[in-house]
């Protein structure tokens, strides 16, 4: 068992992410930003800034996938099985999401999926806002290095927080808008959490129906980078402030 910090139970994340992803076949800009994710999980698995989950993590988890992938995933923080192996998602939820992927022709090997925490809650009780506020850039940088045209969130929490409002998923769910995540803007698709489909099996058809747009959003343009950009729905996510500049679009994985 590695000691917290150390990083991956099993088996190196970012190895995990390079076996999944494209990495051996990108070039260009995609290769220089799948370094810097790799630089990035480097710098996470050794992550300090929260001193009681630090204690009571196995290990951090950084996320795993396509380091290119068109949608990324984003959930709400580790469970127990995520801490001990290391890698998102790969309890029932987890098993859940990937039989709804299937179901659309895309697996896990083609989506990033991330929590906005890297390490699990003790308790699994909710994040402090302390803690979101030490742990957002680093799913700010995952976004931008990434890359992804769009960005599912996964249940009431990721979706509250990347919209920056209170509105519920119950509302929200399904409804794709242009938002800026950090410093990209995607097409950002709210989801009910696979966790809350198991526990109300009348959810699975809607978090289906919710998830077989992904690849029409895929399909559409990229929403355009930079400030001021006029599509629908455009908002400012997690209070950046809204004349930013845009991001530097790097290459990588
Ligand atoms: S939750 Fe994020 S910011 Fe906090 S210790 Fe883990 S990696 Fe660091």
């Amino acid at each position: 068992m590695p000691a917290a910090g150390d990083g991956l139970a099993k088996k190196d994340t970012i190895e995990a992410v390079a076996d999944l992803g494209r990495g051996n076949e990108l070039g260009g800009e995609a290769a220089e930003r799948r370094k810097r994710l790799v630089e990035l999980y480097r710098e996470v698995k050794g992550c300090t800034r929260c001193p009681q989950l630090v204690r009571s993590r196995t290990t951090v988890v950084f996320g795993a996938g396509n380091a290119n992938a068109d949608v990324m995933f984003v959930g709400e923080a580790p469970g127990a099985t995520e801490d001990e192996q290391g890698l998102p998602f790969v309890g029932r939820a987890g098993k859940l999401l990937e039989e709804l992927l299937a179901g659309i022709g895309l697996s896990r090997k083609e989506v990033f999926i991330a929590n906005v925490l890297k390490c699990r809650p003790p308790g699994n009780r909710d994040p402090l806002p302390t803690e979101i506020e030490n742990c957002r850039p680093y799913l700010y940088k995952q976004v931008e290095l990434v890359a992804p045209k769009v960005v599912a969130t996964l249940g009431n929490f990721a979706t509250k927080l990347l919209r920056g409002s209170n509105e519920g998923i119950s509302r929200l769910h399904g409804r794709p808008e242009v938002r800026r995540v950090g410093g990209r803007w995607v097409r950002l698709l709210p989801l009910y959490h696979p966790a809350a489909a198991l526990r109300s099996p009348a959810l699975i058809d809607e978090l289906r129906a919710d998830l077989g747009q992904l690849p029409q959003l895929v399909a559409l343009p990229e929403p355009a980078q930079g400030e001021g950009q006029g599509e629908e729905g455009v908002a400012i996510g997690l209070g950046e402030p809204a004349n930013e500049a845009g991001p530097t679009q790097l290459g990588l994985f």
